[in-house]
């Protein structure tokens, strides 16, 4: 990182975003569900990302890295933080009436979500001005007394720290395809970012191994054919032998989904979504354990012993409302 963020202390942290696998148990009403991995967390995973070697922070459950993030992404309440790469949040202490100006600690590439949750008293305020690298607060009062609230604020966005690959770009538009409940195209996008996500493994992988003529006409085959030949060739075995349950649930939930969608005209239901991006993210993250780093986020404060961001749903009430990043100790 340049030495000149260090000094405004305004560098970058990258980390994931999990859920613990058990959060919909009586243990996690009213508390959190998910949390951004802190430093300390990053450390007990290391690149063990297969491995029970994390603790859930509210029941004490221990998961695997893979599958916290997998809960996340096929979850429906940390949706921003898989559509896009960055994320920023801090507090402030707003006079009511008057117009507050927000910094961002570094720019994003284009106009980030804001959002604004007020904390230990209610206030109307909502962000406005949004540009790439601040914002404003706006409130409203009704009386002439200067009074004083506390907000928390939270910005997701981009920013282009790395080349993102196609496939995981595709994974982004399924997300904001999920975003807007939109669920058949969601699983097209879905089955298609895996298509261009095995097409780039296979392609670059299999160099080494075969002629380019041979792998061009492997990649024109079908995908279960791709998947089938590329693996045995690569691993000696096909993923169907190396990972079948992850496989099975892929087959199922995305591609024959994708198939009667597309072919058919299939309706799709939030829990069939919920299922093929559970499967699609982790076959994806089984085949290329590498490709576990394109599911993490930028934040500016990831916290030491404790995560500085976390976030639920709230319970209690009829339908399930999910409260971004809302939900603090
Ligand atoms: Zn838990």
């Amino acid at each position: 990182m340049p030495l000149s963020d260090k000094i405004r202390g305004n560098a970058l942290e990258k980390t994931w975003v999990v859920m613990c696998p058990r959060w919909e148990s009586a243990e996690h009403i009213n508390k959190p569900h998910g949390w951004a991995l802190f430093k300390k967390a990053l450390e007990q995973v290391g690149s063990d990302y297969f491995n029970s070697k994390m603790d859930c922070i509210v029941c004490g459950n221990k998961f695997s890295l893979q599958q916290g993030v997998s809960e996340a992404f096929a979850s429906d309440v940390a949706i921003n933080d898989f559509l896009y790469n960055a994320s920023e949040r801090g507090q402030l202490e707003i006079t009511v009436g008057k117009l507050t100006k927000i910094h961002f600690a570094k720019p994003f590439e284009s106009t980030p979500t804001v959002i604004l949750n007020p904390y230990l008293k209610h206030v109307d305020a909502v962000p406005g001005y949004i540009t790439a690298s601040d914002f404003v607060v706006f409130s409203c009062s009704n009386s002439d007394e200067e009074e004083k609230r506390n907000i928390i604020w939270h910005a997701i966005g981009n920013r282009a720290s790395e080349t993102i690959p196609i496939w995981r770009g595709l994974l982004s538009n399924a997300k904001g395809h999920q975003l807007g409940k939109n669920y058949r195209s969601e699983i097209v996008e879905l089955e298609s970012a895996f298509e261009v996500f095995i097409a780039e493994y296979l392609g670059k992988n299999l160099k080494t191994k075969l002629r380019q003529g041979t792998i061009d006409w492997l990649l024109k085959l079908s995908i279960e054919e791709q998947i089938k030949i590329g693996f045995m060739e690569l691993a000696g075995h096909t993923l169907a032998k190396l990972y079948p349950t992850e496989y099975r649930e892929w087959q199922k939930s995305v591609k024959e989904m994708r198939d009667k969608i597309v072919h058919r005209g299939f309706q799709a239901t939030p829990k069939q979504a919920k299922d093929a991006r559970k499967a699609t993210f982790d076959l994806i993250t089984r085949a290329d354990t590498s490709s576990m780093e394109h599911f993490q986020i930028q934040m500016k404060n990831i916290g030491v012993d404790g995560p500085h961001l976390t976030f639920g749903t709230a319970t209690g009430t009829e339908t399930q409302q999910a409260i971004q990043h809302g939900l603090c100790f």
